[in-house]
């Protein structure tokens, strides 16, 4: 059946991206709630309707370890996309992590860090929706990163925001590659010398993403984007941090910070599967299936990680860390007698 914005209840706004605003929507036919996703383009019908027959193919896109699409419209210039409701967020929500990118995030905090064993259930599941994405669908995702990697309380872990539509890749903005990339150094090579950014883009593989996934890995431990911006004050120098800088590490431990509450020591196994997915050359980098029959992720499959458990606990943090917060704004706003 097709979905149509009749059906649709909008509830609370969940989020806003780069390209446009995800609210929570209850579809009334079947009574399922649904994220919908409001992406504004200034494109011809034509080309509008362009984008909603490249975007059916998300329908074949069932896997456990991706959001469910459900379907997309358009109303005049706007193309809205419904997908299944993750109700924990996404993982740098989870964690608090604050991001940088315009329209996102909040001041002042460092997120928390997954302990291994969470790490190690959210790399197989990442690992394994990317590999779904290639061999069945032959699609590369090209946007890894935590924001695009939801979360819910009964502790599953999915993929969303991955590239099935040329037309609408092509018209989203691109331009502006934000303060903090999780682009593979083959991936920047030659932006920052060209004006037009998005000509000087290279050609790159699916290889690309392995990269952004293990720089994801290293933030979902650490709390945070691995190139800080206290040390690569400027986009200018975080690139070239990525293409001529050795690559980030995962360290052997993670103090305690303000945020975090936690410290959390990495092993060996799971610093070499980071170290393998964040070569330079990408002809080098590992594969999926690499990355799947390496200790870390063997070491995985063979343990129970509570995923629910972790979940509420994460979200318990921030939900009294919003608290607190609410409460020092009061006392400054707090008027002087
Ligand atoms: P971006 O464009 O930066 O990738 P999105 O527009 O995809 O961000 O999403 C913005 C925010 O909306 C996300 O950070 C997330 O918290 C929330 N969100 C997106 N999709 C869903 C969903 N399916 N369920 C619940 N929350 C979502």
């Amino acid at each position: 059946f097709q979905i149509n914005m009749g059906q649709l209840q909008l509830d609370e706004e969940l989020g806003k991206g780069n390209y446009g605003t995800v609210k929570k929507v209850l579809h009334r036919p079947t009574n399922v709630y649904m994220a919908m996703k409001e992406i504004q383009l200034e494109l011809s019908p034509a080309k509008l309707d362009g984008i909603i027959m490249e975007l059916d193919i998300l329908h074949r896109a069932v896997a456990p370890e991706i959001v469910e699409f459900y379907g997309a419209f358009t109303i005049e210039s706007c193309v809205y996309y419904c997908m299944e409701y993750m109700d924990a967020g996404s993982l740098d929500k989870v964690l608090g992590i604050k991001t940088t990118a315009q329209g996102g995030g909040w001041e002042g905090e460092l997120g928390e860090g997954a302990p291994e064993d969470v790490l190690g259930r959210i790399a197989s599941k990442m690992v394994r929706g990317l590999k779904f994405l290639k061999d069945n669908l032959q699609i590369m995702h090209r946007d890894v990163k935590p924001t695009n990697v939801l979360v819910n309380r009964k502790g599953e872990i999915k993929l969303c925001d991955f590239g099935v539509s040329g037309q609408l890749d092509n018209s989203i903005a691109k331009t502006n590659i934000g303060c903090q990339t999780y682009f593979a150094p083959e991936r920047i090579q030659g932006t920052t010398t060209g004006t037009d950014v998005q000509e000087a883009f290279n050609t790159y593989t699916v290889s690309s993403d392995v990269w952004s996934l293990g720089l994801s890995i290293i933030e979902i431990a650490m709390g945070r984007y691995p190139y800080p911006p206290e040390t690569y004050s400027n986009v200018f120098a975080q690139l070239q941090a990525i293409v001529h800088g050795e690559p980030p590490v995962l360290p052997e431990v993670k103090e305690k910070t303000e945020g975090d509450p936690f410290e959390v020591h990495f092993s060996e196994e799971a610093r070499d599967w980071v170290r393998c997915c964040l070569i330079k050359d990408p002809t080098r980098r590992a594969t999926y299936a690499e990355l799947l029959e390496h200790p870390f992720l063997v070491a995985d499959a063979e343990r129970e990680v509570n995923m629910i458990a972790w979940v509420a606990g994460a979200l318990g943090r921030r939900e009294v860390q919003a608290q607190m917060r609410a409460q020092s704004l009061a006392v400054i706003n707090e008027p002087v007698s």
